[in-house]
Order: structure tokens, then sequence, then C-alpha cells
């Protein structure tokens, strides 16, 4: 069982908070996957997670063992890193074999090891080349080989797809998620890209200056974003946020946006009472456009609409609030002309404004 647990963890540089008592318990064989902006911490967390960082505070533990103080040898831990890290000078064969040879693994075993992850990764055709001769997603692979050969309890990746080109990376994700349900290593997965942390994880913790703000599947992290940060990081183009108005006081919790009350779902006011404004949280396919006024929708004006592909990007103005919505391709709509936007009551995430957090309702 290689289930890990990071606890209370706190790292400084000087006066710069890395981490800031960061806490969460990865069990055996997931993927979890650190996502935030540049700076947040992920690869702090990570290196200190494989022994290379001494923490200020906190404890880890791997497979119930408390690693604090263990040398990254002795983790029971493979990396890999953006760059690659791939010895130039040796073929990808000795490459792949490095780790068992200093383990004094006996070559005949070497030999097999390497074969089979050669095979997992589609490289035994490369295996006497040098890495100059490979392309970046082959090297790439070698890297990812000379990690699992070790057959680590635990697999540490930090970005390792960012170096390739766009293509490469959306076959590589595919392959990193067939290997993870062929090993089932617990995995920690660092990346500032959230469609690869969508596709990749199990759970997704998404970090913010040191600390964790929200862990959790990327189905709850999509559609319930615990505050504004997180509903604005995940999405592209992200959740929009408009000002609403809480209308009667009383009863169910009734909510105005531009002068028109939305068909939200009776809810309670959540204990504690609901602040007189209210952020609402709707991501772009939530929202419908309608030609005419029909009952709880939103009056808007067309501003822009742009055509990638697939489907168009409708950008319209509410109020002082600009909104994105996804339309099919062949909407068509003159900018400067009035749409009514109908929200879809069951996506709607009400925030409060002052904290950004989402303000709990039943
Ligand atoms: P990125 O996505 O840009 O790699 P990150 O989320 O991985 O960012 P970290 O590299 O963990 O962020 O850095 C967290 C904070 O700690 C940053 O403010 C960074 O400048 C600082 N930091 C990291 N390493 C050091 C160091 N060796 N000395 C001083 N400050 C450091």
């Amino acid at each position: 069982m290689a289930e890990i647990e990071l606890r209370s963890l706190r790292k400084t540089y000087g006066k710069v908070v890395a981490i800031n008592d960061l806490s969460v318990h990865i069990p055996d064989g997931e993927f979890l996957v650190l996502l935030g902006p540049s700076g947040c911490g992920k690869t702090t967390t990570l290196r200190a997670l494989a022994g290379l960082e001494t923490l200020d505070r906190g404890r880890i533990l791997i497979g119930g063992r408390d690693v604090t103080l263990l040398a990254p040898g002795k983790r029971g831990i493979a990396m890999v890193f953006q760059s690659y890290a791939v010895f130039p000078h040796m073929r990808v064969f000795d490459n792949i074999v490095f780790g068992l040879r200093m383990r004094g693994v006996p070559p005949g075993d070497q030999r097999t090891r390497a074969h089979e992850v050669a095979d997992l990764l589609q490289i035994r055709n490369l295996l006497d080349r040098y890495p100059a001769q490979l392309s970046g997603g082959q090297r790439q692979r070698v890297a990812v080989a000379r990690a699992i050969v070790m057959r680590p309890d635990v697999l540490l990746m930090d970005e390792p797809l960012s170096n390739l080109d766009a293509l490469l990376r959306l076959h590589m994700r595919a392959e990193l998620k067939r290997l993870h349900r062929e090993l089932r290593a617990t995995t920690v997965y660092v990346t500032h890209d959230q469609v690869e942390a969508l596709s990749l994880g199990d759970r997704i913790a998404v970090m913010k200056e040191g600390e964790i703000i929200q862990c959790a599947t990327p189905s709850v992290i999509y559609d319930t974003p615990a505050n504004r940060f997180v509903g604005s990081f995940i999405g592209s183009p992200p959740m929009n946020f408009l000002s609403g108005t809480v209308a009667g006081a009383d009863g169910s919790l009734r909510v105005e946006v531009a002068g028109t009350v939305l068909a939200l779902p009776p809810r309670a006011h959540p204990a504690g009472g609901t602040p007189a404004q209210v952020t609402i949280g709707i991501r772009p396919e939530h929202i419908a456009v309608e030609f005419s006024a029909v009952p709880a929708a939103v009056p808007a004006q067309v501003s822009v609409l742009e055509p990638i592909g697939s489907h168009q990007l409708l950008t319209a103005q509410v109020g002082a609030d600009i909104v994105k919505v996804t339309v099919p391709p062949e909407f068509a709509a003159e900018p400067g002309r009035a749409v009514w936007l109908r929200f879809d009551p069951a996506r709607v995430r009400l925030m409060d404004p002052a904290t950004g957090q989402a303000i709990a309702v039943s």
C-alpha cells in the first residue's frame, strides 16, 4: 500500500511562504493532480514529497511510514521532470536500466525489466539510439520508462508534457492515462494546464499561494467550484461572474440579475444569512440565448461573436458585466442586437462578493 499523507506542510524561502499548512491524503493508486498558477507552490510540494526540500514544519507519510527525514532514495518514489533529464551520452537502454544497475539488479533482470517497460511505452525499437536521435515525445517516454522500471510505489511528475508541441501533448496525455491504469502507482502530477488536470486526475488539488483551495474529482471542481478563484482558473473560457441582488428577504432565496428574477430552484437562505448582493457564477455552456423576452431570461446585448470551429463564442453585455456564452456554429446575431439569456437554474452557483466563497445553499 502506498497511500500518501501530507500533514500540515510548511516551507519558506526567506520571507517567501512557498507552502503554507498544506494537508492532503492520497489513497493508494490515486492519480492526484496539483494544479495552480505559476508560483503557487506545486513544485515545492512535489519536491518536498520526493525528499528534495527540507520542510520547516509538517510530516510526510508514505504507506503509513513517516519519511519526513528519509533520503530521497529510500522513499520508494520515482520522479519525471519537465526537462526529461535523460543522460545524453547513454543509449536509451542504458538510460532505462541506470537506476537498476545502481541498485545492483542482475544484468539478466535489468534486460527483462527494460524490455517490459519499453514495450509498455512503445519504444522497444529505440533502445539502441542516443537521446539526441529522438524526438521530444520519444525522449519523454524514455524519462517515464526510466522512472517506472524501478517499480516505484509512488510516481511523481512535474509538468512532464510542457516541452512537447500541442499534438504530441494530447497523445502523451492519453498514454500517461493508459499507463496509470496499467500500473496503478500512486501518482502526484504537477501542471498549470487545467485541461491536462481535468483529463488525467482522479482528483485535482487546486492551489493558490501555497495552500490547497479545493481538492475533489474533476467534475466536482468543474461543476461546483469552492470559490471564484477555482471557477475562473478551470474552464476555457472560465466561469462567468455577474452581480446579483437578493430579492425578498423572507421565505426562499430569490436572486435578481439586471432586473430579472432568476428561476432558481427554491433554496433556503444559508445559515448565517445571505448577503444583500451575491455573485452569480455560471459556465458559458449553461446559458441559452433567446431572441425575445421569455420569463426569467436576463436582457443582454451582443458584443462579439467568435467562430472557433466546433462552436462559437458569444460575448454579451449584461448591465455592467460581460458574459461569454457557447453557441452552435449556425448561430447568427449582429453586434448590438438585443438578446435574452436563460441561465440553467441547476447550474447557477452563488458566491459571496466580499470573499468570493461559494454560498452553501440547501
Ligand atoms: P511554476 O508553475 O512556475 O513552476 P510552482 O507552483 O511550482 O510554480 P514553486 O516553484 O513551488 O511554484 O514556488 C513557490 C514559491 O516559492 C514561489 O514564490 C517561488 O518563487 C518560491 N521559490 C521556489 N523555490 C525557491 C528557492 N529555491 N529559493 C527561493 N524561493 C523559491
